[in-house]
């Protein structure tokens, strides 16, 4: 089945951002997909194309519309729609740079998605199976959710703050359960933060979680803990953080509420916090510049922990091999639009499998109704997501369709962290 063509139009994120939407028709087949947007954006992302004048302040994405438009549809036109690789190395051979500045990152991954929908559809087949077998995975795995139950930093209006904490539902049988265990945590929570700092503590950030007017992060993690025990589920849950420290690093030193840390005191601090409040996992510990940091705190904490790298590996298999080769974390938080293609994605994935890495599928704080990277966790078999809290719906429309994959996959549904 060949491509009739692909276009765009610009639509709205959640946190009313233009962005856009790309749309591919292939026979009878009709398929869209919608970028994501970060806003702790890692400095060697590729190029989120932004028309830079003075409508929504620059916001503007109709220039990457425009270039969908003619210079994609194209270029694509007459390509058949199953082959994913071909497409994508064909956009990327027509951006001609390595950070996709020509035709910008945003145009290039919308139709790198809505291709893979329609080419699943045009072999019949689910698009995480299509998926799975774009990155050579039998193995469907539904992953244990990082929930970001109290959002601090850059997603809730926060400077020197870390800037998610996460409930991960470890111990759960399935995602089903997972879920139960997380939204009747989310509740407990939220009644804790009334009851404690009045109802505008029930207010919410960029990803779903609550903003405490705590300055003390051990405070918080408390308030987690809480109410994971009152909810009864202290043996299931363990916890997560993303400190995307690269927004509080100044001058060689890190800045956490009104202490300042040198890399090594901040691993000490992690190291404190890992032990009292069960975390499994800590992203972005170290800022995307400081490669010695994040080497000491892998030497440190990587053989009892996950350390997760965001923006210093940015999707990319330059900064992936980069790191494994100075050991400087143990898994890859892998977002889409990070690198800009569906098949880089899945090479980064892949190389990240092949070294024992870790790999956590992410959602960007900028969200949509688009649940593509609900179907690449379980294609990819990764084990874990990043998706949010679980309300507002550009979150649970990930949420509610892995929810509908485990009920699809039946008896042959595997849940859980590899
Ligand atoms: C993150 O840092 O992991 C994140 C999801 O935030 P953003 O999308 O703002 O980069
Ligand atoms: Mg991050």
């Amino acid at each position: 089945m060949k491509i009739d063509y692909v276009k765009a139009r610009q639509v709205f994120d959640s946190r009313g951002n233009p962005t856009v939407e790309a749309e591919i028709k292939a026979g009878k087949i009709i398929e869209r997909a919608i970028v994501a947007s970060g806003a702790s954006t890692g400095s060697n992302e590729a190029i989120e194309l932004r028309d830079k004048e003075t409508a929504f302040k620059g916001k503007g994405v109709l220039k990457a519309v425009s270039n969908i438009n003619k210079k994609i549809n194209s270029k694509l036109k007459g390509m058949g729609i199953s082959a994913q690789k071909e497409i994508d190395s064909a956009m990327l051979e027509l951006d001609g740079t390595e950070n996709k500045s020509v035709l910008g990152a945003n145009a290039v991954v919308s139709v790198s998605m809505a291709a893979a929908r329609a080419g699943a559809k045009a072999k019949e087949i689910p698009l995480y199976q299509y998926l799975g077998e774009l990155a050579g995975n039998k193995k469907f795995v539904l992953p244990v959710p990082q929930m970001n139950v109290l959002n601090g930093g850059k997603h809730a209006g926060l400077e020197n703050d870390i800037q998610e904490r996460m409930i991960c539902p470890i111990g759960a049988k399935t995602f089903n359960e997972a879920m139960q265990i997380s939204t009747e945590i989310y509740h407990i929570l939220k009644s804790l933060m009334k009851k404690k700092f009045g109802s505008v503590a029930g207010l919410i950030g960029d990803e779903g979680g609550f903003v405490a007017q705590i300055k003390n992060e051990e405070e918080k993690l408390e308030l987690i803990l809480k109410a994971v025990e009152e909810a009864g589920y202290l043996d299931k849950v363990s916890l997560a953080i993303d400190c995307a420290s690269s927004e509080f690093f100044k001058d060689g030193n890190y800045f956490i509420g009104e202490k300042k840390f040198s890399a090594g005191e901040l691993t000490d601090f992690y190291s404190e916090l890992t032990e009292k409040f069960n975390i499994y996992s800590i992203e972005d510990g170290m800022a995307e510049e400081d490669w010695i940091g994040w080497k000491q705190l892998t030497a440190k904490l990587g053989n009892k922990i996950q350390i997760v790298g965001d923006d210093l590996l940015v999707t990319n298999i330059k900064f992936i091999e980069k790191a494994i080769k100075e050991k400087s974390c143990n898994a890859l938080l892998l977002k889409v639009n990070q690198i800009g293609s569906v098949t880089e994605s899945i090479e980064s994935a892949n190389l990240s499998f092949k070294s024992n890495w870790n790999v956590v599928v992410s959602h960007r704080s900028g969200e949509t109704e688009d649940s593509f990277i609900a179907d690449l966790a379980v294609g990819l078999g990764a084990g874990q997501s990043k998706f949010g809290a679980p309300v507002r719906s550009d979150r649970n429309a990930k949420y509610n369709q892995l929810l509908r994959i485990e009920e699809a996959l039946g008896k042959n549904a595997v849940f859980g962290k590899k």
